[in-house]
This record gives C-alpha cells, structure tokens and sequence, in this order.
C-alpha cells in the first residue's frame, strides 16, 4: 500500500478530498481510529457513537467497492495514536496519509502530534477541507481579520461562492485488490450502551439515506422553510444535522442539492431555499469562529467580561431542566424531544438554553455539555455556537436583555399545543390556551410540577447581571 485516508467525522467515500487525493496518490489503507476513552471525556453521547459505528459500518460497504480496506486502530485515548498509526504505516509500507481537517484543540495535538511521529517514519502528512463550504480562515475581513459578525460574514460567503462555488470532488475509481482485508467494525464499545433501536429507523445509517433526506427535503418541505422552519411541531426542517456532524454528507452535497432545487441561484429564486443556505453558514461561521480562537473549545465565553457572571449553583434546578420537569410545558417538551430522538429542533435549542443561562442564572457550559452528552448532532463549533449566541457571551449573540419569555413563544410557535401534546403527554387533554401554561388545579391533576421559577423576577435578575458587566 502506499497511503492511507485516516476518517474521522467525514465517513463518506462521495466529495471526500482526504479519499480522492489518497487513493490519486497510490494503493490506498483506509482507516479509523476507536477511541472510547477520549469520547467519554469529550462527552460523546451514546445515541451519536452508535450512530458512527453504524454508519462505519455502511462506510465499510462503500469502500469494498473501491477495494480499499478498512483498518481499525482501536485506541482507548488519543495519546497512542501517532505511535499506533505509524506502526500500521510501517507495516504496510505506507508512505503519505490524507486526512480532513478537525478544529477541537485536543483534534488539533493529536494531529501535531501525529505529524511529528510520522516525519520521524519519512511518511507525509496532508490535510484537506471536507467539511465546510470554504476552508475556515479564508474568509477574512478587508482588514484580514477573522469575522466575528455574521451578516458580513454570510455576505463574504456567498460572494465567494458565487465566484467559487466547491466543485464536487469526484468518487475515485476502484483500485486493484489489495493485500489486505478489512478489520471487523465492533457494534458497540466500552463505555457505550446501545440506543433504542427505534432510533435506528429514525436515523437510518448512509450515505444514500443521507444523500435522500436532503434530497427529499429539497423537492418538498424546503418550499415552506422560511415560514415552518419555527414551527416544532411541524417537520419542517431537513434533519440532516447528524449526516453533517459525522460526515456521512458534505456541506457541499447539502448546497449543491439546494441549488439545483433553485435553478442554480444562489440569493435570488425560491425563499426557502435561500434562508435554507443561509443556515448552512451559520454552520460554517461556528467553524469559522472555533478555527480562528482555539480557547472556544477550552470553555471561554467569546466576550471574556462575562466570564465575570456569578453563576448560580442550583442542582435541583438543572436537574429539572434535565428530566424535562420544569414546569415550563414547551421546554420541557424540548427536553423530553432531545431525550427521545437524540435531536432537538432549533427553536428549542434557543428556548430551554436561554431558560437556562437567563433565568436559572446556570452556567451555559454546563447546558452545552449536557446537550453533547445527548446529542446524536453534538458538533463541538455548532453546539458551542448556539450555547454563546443564547447566553449572550458569543461573538455575535442575542443581546442580553432579548430575554425570549418561554409561555409567549410557546403561543406563538405552537399555538394548538401541538408539539407539546406529543412530548408532554400528561397534559394532552388540555384545550389550545391552557396548555401553555396550566393551573395549578391543572398541574396537580397530570401529575405535572409548578413552574420552578418565576420568570418575570429572574428576567429582572438576569438583566441586573449583565448590566452590572458594563
Ligand atoms: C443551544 C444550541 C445548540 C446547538 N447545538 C448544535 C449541535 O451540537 N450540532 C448542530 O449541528 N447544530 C446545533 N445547533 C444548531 C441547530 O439547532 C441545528 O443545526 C438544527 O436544529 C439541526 O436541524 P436540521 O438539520 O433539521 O436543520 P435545518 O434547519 O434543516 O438546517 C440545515 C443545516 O444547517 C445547519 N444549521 C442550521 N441552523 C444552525 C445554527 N443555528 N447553527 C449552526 N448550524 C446550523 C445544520 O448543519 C443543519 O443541519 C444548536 C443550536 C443551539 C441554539
């Protein structure tokens, strides 16, 4: 063999450079490193490491095709993978590994790492971009500074897309059939307990199932976007984030098929697809942002005076958040969702982070680890991302006194108590007003707790706390 392609959250063989320039280089090793240790101290969350031993799995199939073998390194953290990775190098005579660029500071050493321990064997290292539109750190101001502002950032984007847009990198062809054979891919692993196997039919494993959710999504539901990406419970959005966050789709099959749902047009044409992309690169700005300041994956707050917030300890409060027992029937649907599906939809996300980071006055972090550690989605830039933008500590945040009132929206978004009938169902039977916020004869009835704060006085806290930042 001469190379190796090294995936990691790119498990895909379409528009993957990392594949096309390893095998372009010769006979090509595929491999991926197991690493349950380091999951559990990144907080992986069981529903998502299962997602990528199965869709290790398809990815397996699709590289029999090519008769590239798959190789597993199984190491328990990521301190003997430089060491693990040359061996494997040595023994098959590999001299350049390929891999697609990862943005985690602990990503960033182990590559380092690796880099140096492969100099020493004489084996080359290159890194692509297979998992953004546009290589983060391009894209910089006229003053060539990093963007810390969306809109001009968005703006820059899609200039350089119009000019540039990512051409697909083509599937390679199949190589001869190699010496050796693929290792066994486990079903689970140490540490991990296996998912409800509902969500295997939720979450199919694939590139094909991926490739047909976008794609289906692009024909139909994108239409109405604009006006029911709000709506939860409608299933108004594409559900594609997992397929994003593992790879098993690139960011640019996701553009392209948007694309030609909207006769190529980038700004003009069908709303819905256009406000479709747009969140495509708020994804590629949280990128962006964790490229450019490493310290975001080391917990800092973006704007470092809030670093200065005087958190509350409240266990008992964070634990009601947690167990969907807040007392606040759409957060607690949100939160009962993410238990279920392993997926949340977006204007949840905002409203139990905000409920939590606002009005519980809780350390945002503390809410971002806990949706890492359920997320099948969980992207350490995205999720980072959305924790900063709703707690106000972010580059471009919601300003602090944009306090959403939990009862208020769940009115607006839901007004039928739709969404909140299906994931609270002990208070189904109430008609479309109460629902968002039942009595107290109500709540005792289901069996369901008072609220567990009162949101005008926190609201009143949170703003005291902030102002006093200056
Ligand atoms: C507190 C918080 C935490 C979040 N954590 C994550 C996370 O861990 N992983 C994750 O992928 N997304 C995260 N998001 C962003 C967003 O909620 C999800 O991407 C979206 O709900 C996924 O559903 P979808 O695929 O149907 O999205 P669609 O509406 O169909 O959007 C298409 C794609 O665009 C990207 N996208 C959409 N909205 C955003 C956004 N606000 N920020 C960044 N990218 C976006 C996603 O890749 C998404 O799959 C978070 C948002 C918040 C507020």
């Amino acid at each position: 063999m001469n190379a190796i392609c090294w995936f990691r959250t790119d498990l895909r063989v379409h528009d993957n450079p990392a594949l096309a320039e390893a095998m372009a280089y010769g006979p090509t090793l595929a491999v991926f490193v197991i690493s349950p240790v380091q999951w559990q101290a990144h907080r992986e969350a069981p529903v998502k490491v299962d997602f990528w031993l199965r869709n290790l799995a398809a990815l397996q199939q699709a590289l029999d095709a090519l008769n590239v073998p798959l190789k597993i390194i199984h190491s328990d953290d990521w301190q003997d993978v430089p060491e693990k990775l040359a061996a494997l190098c040595k023994a098959h005579a590999v001299t350049a590994v390929h891999a697609n660029a990862e943005w985690g500071i602990n990503e960033r050493r182990r590559d380092i790492a690796t880099v140096e321990r492969l100099d020493d064997e004489g084996v080359s290292w290159t890194v692509h971009h297979g998992s953004s539109l546009l290589i983060p750190g391009s894209v910089v101001t006229g003053k060539g500074e990093a963007y810390k502002v969306f809109t001009p950032y968005a703006r820059a984007c899609r200039e350089r897309l119009q000019s540039a847009p990512p051409r697909t990198v083509p599937l390679p062809h199949k190589q001869a059939k190699a010496p050796t054979s693929s290792d066994a891919i486990p079903k689970s692993v140490p540490g991990y307990h296996a998912p409800d196997r509902a969500l295997h039919s939720m979450w199919p494993a694939g590139e094909d199932a991926a490739l047909a959710r976008v794609e289906a999504f692009a024909n139909d539901a994108i239409a109405h976007y604009k006006t029911e990406r709000d709506v939860p419970a409608v299933d108004g959005t594409s559900r594609i984030s997992p397929y994003l966050a593992a790879g098993v789709i690139s960011p640019g099959q996701c553009l392209r098929t948007a694309l030609a749902a909207n006769h190529g047009e980038l700004d003009s044409g069908k709303q819905g697809i256009t406000t479709w992309i747009t969140e495509l690169l708020w994804r590629e700005f949280y990128q962006h942002l964790m490229a450019a300041n490493p310290s975001l994956s080391m917990h800092a707050p973006m704007k470092p005076a809030t670093g200065g917030i005087p958190w509350r300890d409240d266990p008992d409060a964070f634990d009601a958040w947690t167990a969907g027992r807040t007392g606040f029937p759409i957060i607690d649907a949100g939160m009962r969702q993410l238990m279920e599906m392993g997926w949340m939809h977006n204007r949840l996300r905002m409203l139990v982070a905000m409920l939590l980071s606002k009005n519980l006055l809780i350390d945002w972090r503390k809410g971002e680890a806990w949706f890492m550690a359920n997320l099948i989605d969980g992207d350490l830039a995205s999720n980072n991302g959305g924790w900063q933008w709703s707690a106000s500590t972010g580059a471009d945040a919601v300003p602090y006194f944009r306090i959403f009132n939990p009862e208020t929206q769940s009115r607006n978004i839901d007004p039928q108590g739709r969404y909140i009938r299906k994931w609270v169902p002990e208070l189904a039977d109430l008609n479309d007003r109460d629902i968002h916020a039942p009595s107290a004869q109500q709540r005792r009835d289901a069996g369901y707790p008072e609220a567990i704060v009162d949101l005008k006085a926190t609201r009143k806290r949170a703003l005291e706390v902030f102002k006093a930042l200056g």
